[in-house]
């Protein structure tokens, strides 16, 4: 006789989702739909801000103060950016220190006094003036010199780019913002490591980010940079979570890494890029011939058509949310099975899905779903874990009979 006939994964899901208490369900509900509104609002003051610069002729003004300053066009490319980050910062202010910082205290989720965010926002804005300025040297430079196959040029420097930056955050940026040390806890360090040798990842060691001092969401990574792999799981996850459930995340990050998620989001996104260039350069020649008076702009070369090209880069984004959602979701999804088979834990993934739901819908509708979601939502995650637990229930339930003698 077949055990799975007793265990239907259609109805274990429904029982996990239906642990959460509704007023519990009703809050991570509304601060989750609040974020799809929060998309509109950002895209919306960041092109009304874009425009304003535009209109008013304060562009061409930061512009004219760059070149006054200095003769050197990489110089005044680096001045301009730095007055234009500066004062999208200062405008966009409001809607940011509501969304980061007020309304994530509302919901429980952050940790941080007023002034530690601050801080973090302020070294945010340093790396951004700092990075996106020589990226911005860059892209000048190579519009003055092609000004026919700048958008294509462009699309490659700011690839090159992308690629560097993503390699070398994990070892120089993120540790600006978080300490990590190493997990010495054998209890949960060992099986861990085990799970890394097993499926042919070569860490000795497993750090720990101490994420609270931020907020109290439960994360994990597991990087790699010139073979130095790296496992990371936060502070949250380790307080809040038992070690099967340790193993079931880090079963799902081992996925991501083994499957090389972060080199295909690379690649993925440079298709994305070169389109978005090719996008930048018909929408700005477009703009040019009808505003191009107005704005005292005319050419892609000018600095001061910086605030059209990010109105352009935005609205591009904008309406391709639901697009890399969709291939997010996709990479986490394959995650999710490959930790599933990996880590053996069906019972633990759910229950670190509904920790999850802290901040996310549990159980949205498919075009919800679809449109918004980065992830998959509980309730698909967990309908996955049961499914394999179905399909696993006599190893499953060895491991259950057994676990009281070790723990
Ligand atoms: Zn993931």
């Amino acid at each position: 006789m077949s055990t799975s006939e007793h265990f239907d994964p259609a109805a274990a899901t429904n029982a996990y989702l239906a642990k959460v208490p509704p007023d519990k369900k009703a809050r991570s509900d509304a601060y989750f739909e609040g974020g799809y509104w929060l998309i509109l609002w950002n895209f919306l003051l960041s092109a009304g801000v874009f425009l304003l610069l535009l209109a008013t002729g304060l562009s061409a003004r930061m512009r004219n103060l760059s070149e006054k300053i200095t003769g050197l066009k990489p110089i005044q490319t680096f001045l301009y950016w730095t007055q234009f980050m500066v004062l999208t910062s200062l405008l966009t202010f409001p809607l940011g220190v509501y969304e980061g910082y007020f309304r994530e205290h509302k919901y429980g989720l952050a940790t941080q006094t007023f002034g530690p965010w601050l801080g973090d926002q302020m070294k945010g804005l340093g790396l951004a003036i700092v990075f996106g300025g020589l990226l911005m040297m860059a892209l000048y430079g190579i519009v003055r010199r092609l000004p026919r196959t700048w958008w294509l040029w462009g699309a490659m420097a700011s690839l090159v780019f992308l690629t560097f930056f993503s390699l070398i955050e994990p070892v120089f940026i993120a540790p600006l913002f978080n300490k990590y040390t190493r997990l010495e806890d054998p209890a949960i360090r060992d099986p861990i490591l085990s799970l890394a040798r097993a499926n042919g990842i070569s860490a000795k060691d497993v750090f720990v980010q101490d994420a609270s001092r931020q907020s109290t969401r439960v994360s994990a990574f597991v990087t790699g940079f010139l073979n130095t792999e790296r496992i990371v799981l936060n502070d949250n996850l380790l307080k809040r979570c038992s070690v099967a459930e340790i193993e079931a995340v880090m079963g799902h990050e081992m996925g991501h890494y083994i499957m090389h998620h972060d080199y295909n989001g690379l690649l993925f996104f440079g298709v994305l890029v070169v389109f978005g260039f090719a996008f930048l350069r018909k929408g700005s020649e477009w703009a040019f011939t009808r505003w191009g008076e107005k704005w005292g702009t005319h050419t892609a070369g000018d600095l001061a058509a910086l605030p059209l090209f990010a109105l352009l880069i935005f609205t591009f984004f904008f309406v391709l949310t639901p697009l890399v959602n969709t291939y997010s979701r996709t990479q986490e999804f394959e995650a999710d099975i490959f930790g599933l088979n990996a880590a053996r834990q069906p019972d633990a993934e759910a229950e670190v899905d509904l920790k999850l739901a802290d901040y996310r819908k549990l159980d949205p509708g498919r075009i919800e779903e679809f449109l918004f979601y980065d992830h998959p939502s509980g309730r698909v995650r967990i309908y996955a874990a049961m499914r394999w637990k179905a399909e696993h229930l006599k190893e499953v339930g060895n491991r259950e009979q057994g676990a009281g003698n070790r723990e």
